[in-house]
């Protein structure tokens, strides 16, 4: 294999240092073509000097200035803002692009990247979800190839690759249930430490508190349907705690081909950078003599009620999706700012969904950005309608 040159953007979270630990054990196959973050530059610029990108670029215009001093004269370009970010997207010198900006600020540079024709390793689902048609067919049009990094996800392509569609009956999504599938009694008191504490993944604090609520799992249901072109109906979604199998395949005949593997990002991550080969990679394996049990439950909807409120979003169509997203996101950062209870999320999810007006029919990227901004803006009204009847 060639040296292949990957963007990250996102290069400071938790995806974007997993990925650069898969650079770092790859013996000079992968490179680094660019790196973006948000704000952290002190992080920013420990990455560049480390792997002595062409382009590094945050989004907050303050940030790019200190991380221009702080790499002048190393001959590395540094820009800022949604230019940067497309620029790092484009990039003619990279062979991949991982996007990895958590929420829908991942939206337009994964737009980017796709009509540029590059091939995309997707963690943002959030893109998917708002412009799965957007994106999916600009892929298409412009050659490019996209490659689910999200772990279900990559599990399901791995196991459906080279395999006729019409043999697969059902797409099985597994999910950890996350902090609180064996808590007893009510949510409404749940703190944002109590919901970081994930049991068996490792990550950023908005896709851990999605993880939480099982926003995270209607998230996934919808880019899995936008990856593998299935429909809703044929995906299940299934609990299992253990988050060591990660997908399934029900085949027409009744075998169920799973796809199981220590709960470590670097290896679905490693799949998508090497793809469409392997490389070995030095961390550890899955043992299956000393596993012990693997355990599988139904979700329960009445107490996550998430889930089927991304599966309503998505039957509505249009700009439901991105509307679902943007009220998900602007009531997950209220929670963790503690302005807003846990099973208040979905409350104002629902609430979002129930008043706004949603454009039908396949929204435009215009159309699907102004839903964002609107539904950012009825969710935090409908917050402030929750914390006014929580004083009174
Ligand atoms: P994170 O919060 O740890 O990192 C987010 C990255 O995006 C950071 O580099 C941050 O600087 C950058 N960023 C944030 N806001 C930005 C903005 N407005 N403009 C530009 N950059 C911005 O998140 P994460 O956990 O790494 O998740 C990233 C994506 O991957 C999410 O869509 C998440 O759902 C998905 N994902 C994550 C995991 C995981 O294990 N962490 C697993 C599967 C999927
Ligand atoms: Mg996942």
């Amino acid at each position: 294999m060639q040296l292949r040159r990957v963007s990250i953007l996102g290069s400071t979270g938790s995806i974007g240092e997993s990925a650069l630990d898969v650079v770092r054990t790859s013996g000079g196959m992968l490179g680094i073509a660019a790196l973006s973050a948000g704000s952290n530059w002190r992080r920013l610029a420990a990455q560049a000097r480390e792997f002595r990108p062409l382009l590094v670029t945050v989004t907050d215009d303050t940030a790019a200035r200190e991380l221009g001093r702080e790499l002048a004269g190393s001959g590395i370009r540094v820009a800022a803002g949604g230019e940067g970010l497309e620029e790092a997207a484009t990039l003619a010198e990279a062979d991949i692009v991982l996007s990895a900006i958590v929420g829908a600020a991942g939206i337009l540079p994964t737009l980017a990247a796709a009509r540029s024709g590059k091939t995309i390793a997707l963690a943002n689902k959030e893109s998917l979800v708002a412009a799965g048609g957007l994106i999916t067919a600009a892929v298409r049009d412009a050659g490019g190839i996209l490659l689910p990094v999200d772990s279900e996800h990559n599990a399901l392509f791995q196991l459906l690759a080279g395999r006729d569609a019409s043999e697969v009956s059902r797409l099985v999504l597994t999910a950890s249930g996350g902090p609180f599938f064996r808590r007893e009694g009510s949510l409404e008191e749940v703190t944002p430490e109590d919901a970081l504490r994930h049991p068996s993944w490792s990550m950023g604090a908005k896709v851990t508190i999605d993880s939480a609520t099982l926003m995270n799992k209607g998230l996934e249901v919808i880019e899995a349907h936008w990856l593998f072109g299935v429909p809703l109906e044929r995906i299940t979604v299934v609990i299992h705690p253990q988050s060591i199998v990660h997908g399934a395949l029900e085949m027409t005949d009744g075998a169920l081909l799973a796809h199981l593997s220590p709960p470590d990002m670097r290896i679905p991550i490693a799949a998508a950078l090497y793809y469409p080969q392997r490389f070995e990679l030095p961390w550890q394996r899955l043992d299956l003599a000393t596993l012990g049990s693997l355990e599988f439950f139904p979700p329960d909807h009445a107490r996550f009620p998430a889930l089927e409120l991304a599966y309503a979003a998505f039957s509505r169509g249009g700009t439901a999706p991105a509307v679902l997203n943007a009220a998900n996101e602007v009531a997950v950062q209220a929670f963790l700012d503690r302005r807003l209870r846990f099973t208040a999320i979905t409350e104002v999810v629902a609430d979002v969904l129930a008043r706004g007006t949603v454009d039908s029919g396949s929204p435009d990227i215009d159309m699907i950005m102004a839903a964002d901004v609107a539904a950012r803006e009825a969710a935090a009204e409908s917050i402030r309608v929750i914390q006014a009847s929580r004083r009174s």
